[in-house]
C-alpha cells in the first residue's frame, strides 16, 4: 500500500495557520468530518456505479474543506471472498496477485476523475486484518457470535444464501439465483452466526433517537422497514473459503465477506491499533452507499458495532442507481460504461457536474449520452462558460482589461447571499443536485443582470465599471461555491479574474460574503471553459 498522504495532493488545501490539528483533539474549533464510500469489489473494473458514489463523496468532502473542517475521505477495495478466489484460479494466478492487478485500476480511475480521497484502503492490508480480528473477537466475547449449522441454497455470485421461495425458474428449470439467473448450489456447513435477531429493539431505539441519520428520509423508511419486518441471524464465517481473514478463536473458519468488508471503515482510523486516531475520527459522519446495500450498512453494521461496544455511524447518505436504459449499471448486467471513456468526451468537470446535478441524490437516475450533452450545454457551456467569457470580453473592451471593484449595494448582492444560503443548506443535507441548483441561481442572476444592463453597448465609464465589478464579484463567489463539483474550472476562473492563491484555501462563509473582489486586477479571457458539444 502506498503512502496515503501522496494521494491526490492537489485536491486538499494547504494548511492555513490555526487549522492544523495537534495531537489529542481539535484546535480552534476545527471540526472533523469523516466520509466513506463503499469499498469496491475487485471482481470488476471501475464503472459508472462506482464513479457516482465516489464523486458524491469527493464533492461533499471538498465542500467541508471549504468550511474549514478537518476532513477524511476514505475509499478503497474489497478483495476477499470466494468470487475473487475463483476468479484468480480461472486466471491462473493467486488471489493476491489478482487483486494487486485490479486495485490500481480503481486508483487510476479516481485520479482521472480528480477524486481527492485522503486514504485508500485495501482489505488485504495488515491494518485491516487487525481491525477485523478485533471486531470479531469483541462480538464473540459479547456472546453475539455463536456456532450453528447452516444448510441452504447458495449463490456464489451473490455470496449469499437464498430460501426456496426466493429462487426463480429459468427456462423451466428451478433453483436459480433471482439476481444472476444461474443455478444455486446446496450447501450445508458449520458456520458462526451473528445474533442479529437480538438487536431489533436496540436498532429501533437508536434510529428513534437519531431520526435524521439516514438521508434522504425515504431511504430511512426503507431501513426501518427492514428492521421491523424481523431480523434473522446471519452467518459470519465459512469453512469453504480460504481467501480471507481467519477467525481469531477458530482457525478453520474465514470471516464472511460482509463482516470483513464493513470493518474497513474502522480499519482506516486505526481500530484495534491506534487508539488516538480512532477516538479522533470515529464515529464516521457519513457512509455514502447505494440503495442496494442499505440492509448491510444500516442494519447489520450498527448491530455489529453495538455488540462490540462501538458507537454506530452518525449518518448515511443513500444514493439511487444511475440506470442505463433502465438497468442498473454493473458488469453482470453487461451494460457497464467505463466512466473514463465519457470523461474523454465531456471533460472531467463536465462529467462530475452531470452526475451530481442531474439526479436528486437518493433517487434513481437515467444516464444517457443525450442527457449528458443537453445538461452540459445548458448549464456549463451556455450558463457558466458563457458568463465567464462575456465578462472577460467586456472587461477587455470597456475596462482596459482591468477588473473593477463591485458595489457594496449591488443588486446582485442579495442573489449571492441567497445562493450561499441555499448551497450551504443543501450540502449540509447531502443533496448535491440542490446545492448546484442554488449555486447556478447566482450564475443565472448574473447573466440576467448583464442582459438587463447591456454593458457591451455602453460607453466606458463608471456605469459599465459598476456592472462589471458586480459580475466579477458574482463570478468570484461562484468559483468558490461550484468548486466541490467542478474544481478545475473553479480554479481557472479564479485565476482568469485576477485572483491570487487557490480556491481550495478559501473559507466559507467569510470568503463568499459580498464584496471580496478587490478590483484593479487583470482579467483574461482564455479558451472557452466548456466548448459547446453538438447533440
Ligand atoms: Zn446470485
Amino acid at each position: 500500500m502506498g503512502n496515503p498522504s501522496q494521494a491526490n495532493r492537489d485536491g486538499r488545501p494547504g494548511e492555513p495557520a490555526g487549522a492544523r490539528v495537534g495531537p489529542g483533539g481539535s484546535v480552534g474549533g476545527v471540526s472533523r468530518f469523516y466520509v466513506t464510500t463503499p469499498i469496491y469489489y475487485v471482481n470488476a473494473e471501475p464503472h459508472l456505479g462506482h464513479a457516482y458514489t465516489t464523486i458524491v463523496g469527493d464533492a461533499l468532502t471538498r465542500w467541508h474543506r471549504l468550511m474549514g473542517d478537518d476532513v477524511k475521505f476514505l475509499t478503497g477495495t474489497d478483495e476477499h471472498g470466494l468470487k475473487i478466489q475463483q476468479a484468480a484460479e480461472a486466471a491462473g494466478t493467486t488471489p493476491q496477485a489478482f487483486t494487486d492487478e485490479i486495485a490500481p485500476k480503481f486508483r487510476a480511475a479516481w485520479e482521472r476523475l480528480n477524486i481527492a480521497h485522503d486514504d485508500f484502503i485495501r482489505t488485504t492490508e495488515p491494518r485491516h486484518r487487525t481491525a477485523v480480528v478485533e471486531l470479531l473477537q469483541r462480538c464473540y466475547d459479547a456472546g453475539d457470535i455463536e456456532l450453528d449449522t447452516y444448510s441452504g441454497w447458495y449463490c456464489v455470485g451473490c455470496e449469499a444464501y437464498y430460501t426456496d421461495d426466493e429462487l426463480i425458474e429459468v427456462d423451466g428449470v428451478g433453483n436459480h439465483c433471482p439476481i444472476h439467473r444461474r443455478p444455486v448450489e446446496h450447501f450445508e456447513e458449520e458456520n458462526y452466526f451473528f445474533r442479529l435477531s437480538r438487536f431489533e429493539d436496540r436498532l429501533l431505539d437508536w434510529y428513534a433517537a437519531h431520526p435524521d441519520a439516514i438521508k434522504p428520509s425515504h431511504r430511512a423508511n426503507e431501513a426501518l422497514g427492514l428492521i421491523k419486518s424481523g431480523l434473522r441471524d446471519f452467518s459470519v464465517s465459512r469453512t469453504t473459503v480460504d481467501w480471507g481473514i481467519h477467525l481469531p478463536w477458530d482457525d478453520r473458519h474465514v470471516a464472511y465477506v460482509w463482516f470483513d468488508a464493513l470493518t474497513n471503515y474502522l480499519s482506516a482510523v486505526g481500530f484495534g491499533d491506534d487508539t488516538q486516531d480512532y477516538t479522533e475520527w470515529w464515529p464516521v459522519d457519513y457512509h455514502l452507499i447505494g440503495k442496494d446495500i442499505i440492509r448491510f450498512h444500516c442494519v447489520y453494521w450498527p448491530a455489529m458495532l453495538m455488540s462490540a461496544g462501538v458507537e454506530p455511524p452518525k449518518g448515511y447518505g443513500v444514493g439511487g442507481w444511475l440506470l442505463v436504459g433502465g438497468e442498473k449499471m454493473s458488469k453482470s448486467g453487461g451494460n457497464a460504461v467505463n466512466p473514463l471513456d465519457l470523461v474523454d468526451d465531456i471533460g472531467v468537470d463536465g462529467f462530475r457536474y452531470y452526475v451530481l446535478a442531474e439526479t436528486p441524490y437518493g433517487s434513481d437516475g437515467d444516464f444517457t449520452y443525450d442527457g449528458l450533452v443537453a445538461r452540459y450545454n445548458a448549464d456549463l457551456a451556455n450558463n457558466l462558460g458563457n458568463l465567464a467569457a462575456r465578462v472577460a470580453t467586456v472587461v477587455a473592451k470597456k475596462c482596459d482589461g482591468v477588473g473593477p471593484a463591485p458595489r457594496p449595494d449591488s443588486p446582485l448582492a442579495e442573489a449571492a447571499a441567497s445562493a450561499v444560503a441555499g448551497t450551504t443548506a443543501a450540502w449540509d443535507d447531502v443533496a448535491p443536485s440542490k446545492a448546484l441548483d442554488a449555486t447556478w441561481s447566482l450564475i443565472r442572476a448574473t447573466n440576467s443582470h448583464l442582459e438587463a444592463n447591456e454593458p457591451w453597448k455602453a460607453d466606458p465609464g463608471p456605469e459599465v465599471d459598476a456592472v462589471m465589478g458586480d459580475a466579477l464579484e458574482a463570478l468570484r463567489i461562484v468559483s468558490i461555491l461550484a468548486y466541490p463539483a467542478v474544481p478545475e474550472t473553479s480554479q481557472t476562473i479564479w485565476e482568469r479574474i485576477g485572483l491570487d492563491g487557490d480556491v481550495v484555501d478559501q473559507r466559507v462563509p467569510d470568503a463568499v460574503a459580498w464584496g471580496g473582489y478587490p478590483g484593479g486586477v487583470p482579467v483574461v479571457k482564455g479558451d472557452p471553459l466548456f466548448p459547446r458539444i453538438k447533440a
